[in-house]
């Protein structure tokens, strides 16, 4: 099969289409032949020698949907000819954090794809079935793979985490990217009023046509008094907080009594300031969110399917072009997601 290899880390350039053998599926595996996998910044960052579990010669991607073409020992439900998508990382499925749903946090298994194991920039990749969600019939292959990392996410946040209800205000940071515009359309479909917040006046149109309220654009990222204001005095219910250390402060100021903010994005890895007795007058709740289990991707992959929730692909390219497309993504010339065609290669 062709792949795309990483032989070192280091420059876009590195990533070079090879020939590689086939891969066999093992217990618990099935074969998947790769029909798209989305080039995510977590790929950028990988590529570079930044994530230690990753060992070069390595294969990227984590954003996968094919089809599946042979099916391991052990794999209950799956059968040759299921479309599927993977996951960001596995889980055990037995352990007492699995049973209790909350798969994103076991560490009995908690390998990733495109680090640890072969990745999507390939013709065909094995996949614990643990690690893949079902895409349904009418969803383009782009699409489908691109869903887990940015709708799957804002599931787990918006919905599993957040616990966002009909009628309250949701305050979103960072709501132009990839994650930001899924929570924005996300929280409007379950009834909310969204405040997005971005720092560029170019991305107000996109947040608008996601379905935005309000849109505060805040370069000096000072809005907890503009979303105060917008809300009669009264502050937010929600806040999806996707920037981090940047905005905290500004977020925890914007909160109504009762608040819940939710951490799901720290873009500068930094650290906060944090006064306790804010949160004790105010009853806040500051709650985590990491990732997507099966059951948020199967939902984020309907979601898109029954056309509630716009997907995010801006160009599907050649497997071979992976470099080009790093180069891309690194300098900002890409709006939405881009996607990789392992089969449509020479
Ligand atoms: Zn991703
Ligand atoms: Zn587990």
């Amino acid at each position: 099969m062709k792949a795309v290899v990483l032989r070192e880390f280091g420059e876009a350039s590195n990533l070079r289409l090879e020939t590689l053998p086939d891969p066999r599926p093992g217990r618990g595996e099935v074969l998947i032949r790769v029909h798209a996998c989305g080039v995510c910044y977590h790929d950028v960052i990988n590529r570079k020698g930044n994530l230690p579990r990753t060992h070069v010669p390595a294969v990227l991607g984590h954003e996968a949907a094919g089809e599946v073409v042979e099916v391991g020992p052990d794999t209950p439900g799956w059968k040759v000819g299921d479309r599927v998508a993977t996951l960001q990382r596995l889980s055990c499925g037995e352990c007492a954090l699995c049973k209790s749903g909350r798969n994103s946090l076991c560490k009995k298994d908690n390998r990733f794809f495109g680090e640890e194991i072969s990745g999507g920039y390939a013709q065909y990749m094995t996949a614990p079935v643990m690690g893949l969600g079902r895409v349904p019939a009418n969803l383009p292959w782009p699409v489908a793979a691109t869903v887990c990392c940015t709708l799957g996410t804002a599931v787990h946040t918006v919905r599993t985490r957040g616990r966002v209800r009909d009628g309250e205000t949701v305050l979103i940071t960072g709501a132009s990217g990839g994650v930001g515009l899924a929570a924005v359309q996300l929280a409007k479909l379950d009834g909310a009023r969204v405040i997005a917040v971005t720092s560029g006046e170019a991305k107000v149109q996109a947040l608008r046509e996601a379905g935005a309220d309000e849109v505060i654009v805040s370069r000096g990222l000072d809005f907890a008094a503009e979303a105060r204001k917008r809300t009669g005095g009264e502050g937010v219910n929600v806040a999806i907080e996707i920037v981090g250390s940047a905005t905290f402060a500004q977020t925890l100021k914007a909160m109504a009594p009762g608040g819940r903010v939710v951490v799901v994005g720290n873009l500068e890895s930094g650290k906060v300031d944090l006064n306790p007795g804010l949160v004790i007058v105010k009853e806040l709740e500051i709650i985590g969110a990491y990732a997507t289990t099966r059951e948020e991707l199967d939902e984020s992959l309907r979601l898109v399917a029954d056309g509630k929730i716009r997907p995010f692909v801006a160009e599907a390219v050649p497997l071979a072009d992976a470099g080009k497309a790093h180069f891309r993504l690194e300098n900002r010339e890409i709006a939405g997601r881009l996607v990789l065609l392992p089969q449509d290669t020479q």
